[in-house]
């Protein structure tokens, strides 16, 4: 038994906006569907959750369930076209953008975006601490900064703010020595003054500017989304667990902010699951796109965070890469999973098959409404 979850509208809770420029080859087409390294990019079509995203794509746009064709298929279509294809193939009846990456100038703006589907975006903090670095004068200068940035963000209609601190030192924040933290700074600053690269690697100052964002969210009234698990191959996974956030929990530095763990927190999504379950301001996303993870993985995701955490504090997303088409492959592909976990519900007597229906449109759209203001 399966319920039907056809015709609940699709919130992704967690996406990037799609590249102005769509991929033109085979190759390009194949790059945002993987999250290995690229020179070995022909593993991507040796994933099984790939192929099965591309044969969606083929029956979708009636090709051959190839790259090459499906790129042939899409280029038929003029932008806005595609777009409002996408929303409406997918019934997506909103998007939560993380306006950091990628950058602004490559991407679709959302302006665009938000003419066929209603739009929340997020304020990447890292994105903003790396680009003020140099102008700073000091720390406190530094981190002040970044506040504005985010506050400003928030002015200008921003819906929460974003953080990889997982991909960089991983979800362990701790407490921050004043000295510790003065150093790293001055390393970063001699970075920038030798003209590198910025790319915030220490964790006194990762751990100060989440910190930092957290008391912004309280103050603004706003959430927190958090990558977690599997997602970029720089992330340390025995470092992103949402089990490593605990001291930023018990010491009150995330009290009053919904906090919301991304990617499943894939492999940990038990992890997940009973942070969600124990502490009342924790979401659990679930990305049923990106990264791939195929049919088996996603139904035990949802059976996971359904078995532990509240129905309330559970959302759907496709964590899009680059393509919009991302989203309506999440769309299918979370109503068909989550559809098959909360059958099993209905069939063990846990739900009623009212109460099964209500959390799918919890999860699929209530929860992210609520939780970004969108509609
Ligand atoms: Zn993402």
């Amino acid at each position: 038994m399966q319920i039907d979850l056809t015709e609940v509208p699709f919130v992704d809770g967690h996406m990037h906006a799609p590249l102005a420029r769509r991929p033109a080859t085979a190759d390009e087409y194949a790059w945002p569907w993987y999250e290995g390294n690229h020179d070995y990019l022909e593993m991507a079509t040796e994933l099984v959750p790939h192929r099965w995203g591309m044969r969606q794509m083929g029956a979708w746009l009636g090709c051959e369930p190839d790259e090459a064709a499906i790129v042939a298929a899409i280029a038929t279509r003029d932008d806005d076209a595609w777009l409002a294809e996408c929303v409406r193939h997918g019934t997506v009846g909103g998007i939560v953008v993380d306006a950091g990456y990628p950058p602004p100038d490559v991407v679709v703006p959302l302006a665009t975006l938000a003419r066929h589907v209603p739009v929340a975006w997020l304020v990447r903090i890292e994105v903003e601490a790396e680009r003020l670095a140099a102008a700073a004068t000091s720390l406190d200068d530094w981190l002040d900064a970044v506040d504005a940035a985010s506050d400003s963000g928030l002015d200008a209609g921003a819906a929460g703010l974003k953080s990889i601190v997982a991909y960089r030192t991983g979800l362990g924040i701790g407490p921050v020595e004043r000295a510790d933290a003065e150093v790293a700074f001055a390393a970063l600053r001699a970075a920038v003054a030798a003209g590198e690269t910025i790319r915030l690697a220490a964790k006194p100052l990762n751990d100060l500017l989440v910190l930092r964002a957290l008391a912004v969210c309280r103050r603004r009234d706003v959430s927190l989304q958090l990558h977690a698990g599997y997602g970029d191959r720089d992330i340390d996974l025995r470092l992103g667990s949402p089990l490593a956030f605990r001291w930023a929990l018990e010491s009150g530095a995330a009290d009053g902010v919904a906090v919301v763990f991304l990617h499943a927190s894939w492999p940990h999504i038990r992890d997940a699951a009973v942070m969600a379950a124990i502490h009342h301001h924790l979401y659990v996303d679930i990305a049923s796109c990106i990264p791939p993870l195929g049919h088996a993985a996603l139904v035990e995701c949802w059976r996971e965070a359904l078995a532990v955490a509240p129905l309330t504090r559970i959302q759907a997303s496709s964590d899009a890469a680059g393509v919009f088409e991302h989203v309506t492959i999440g769309a299918l592909r979370a109503r068909q999973t989550l559809g098959v976990a909360l059958g099993e519900l209905v069939q063990t007597g846990e739900l009623s098959r009212a109460e099964a229906e209500r959390a799918g449109e919890l999860i699929l759209a209530g929860n992210a409404r609520r939780l970004y203001g969108l509609g």
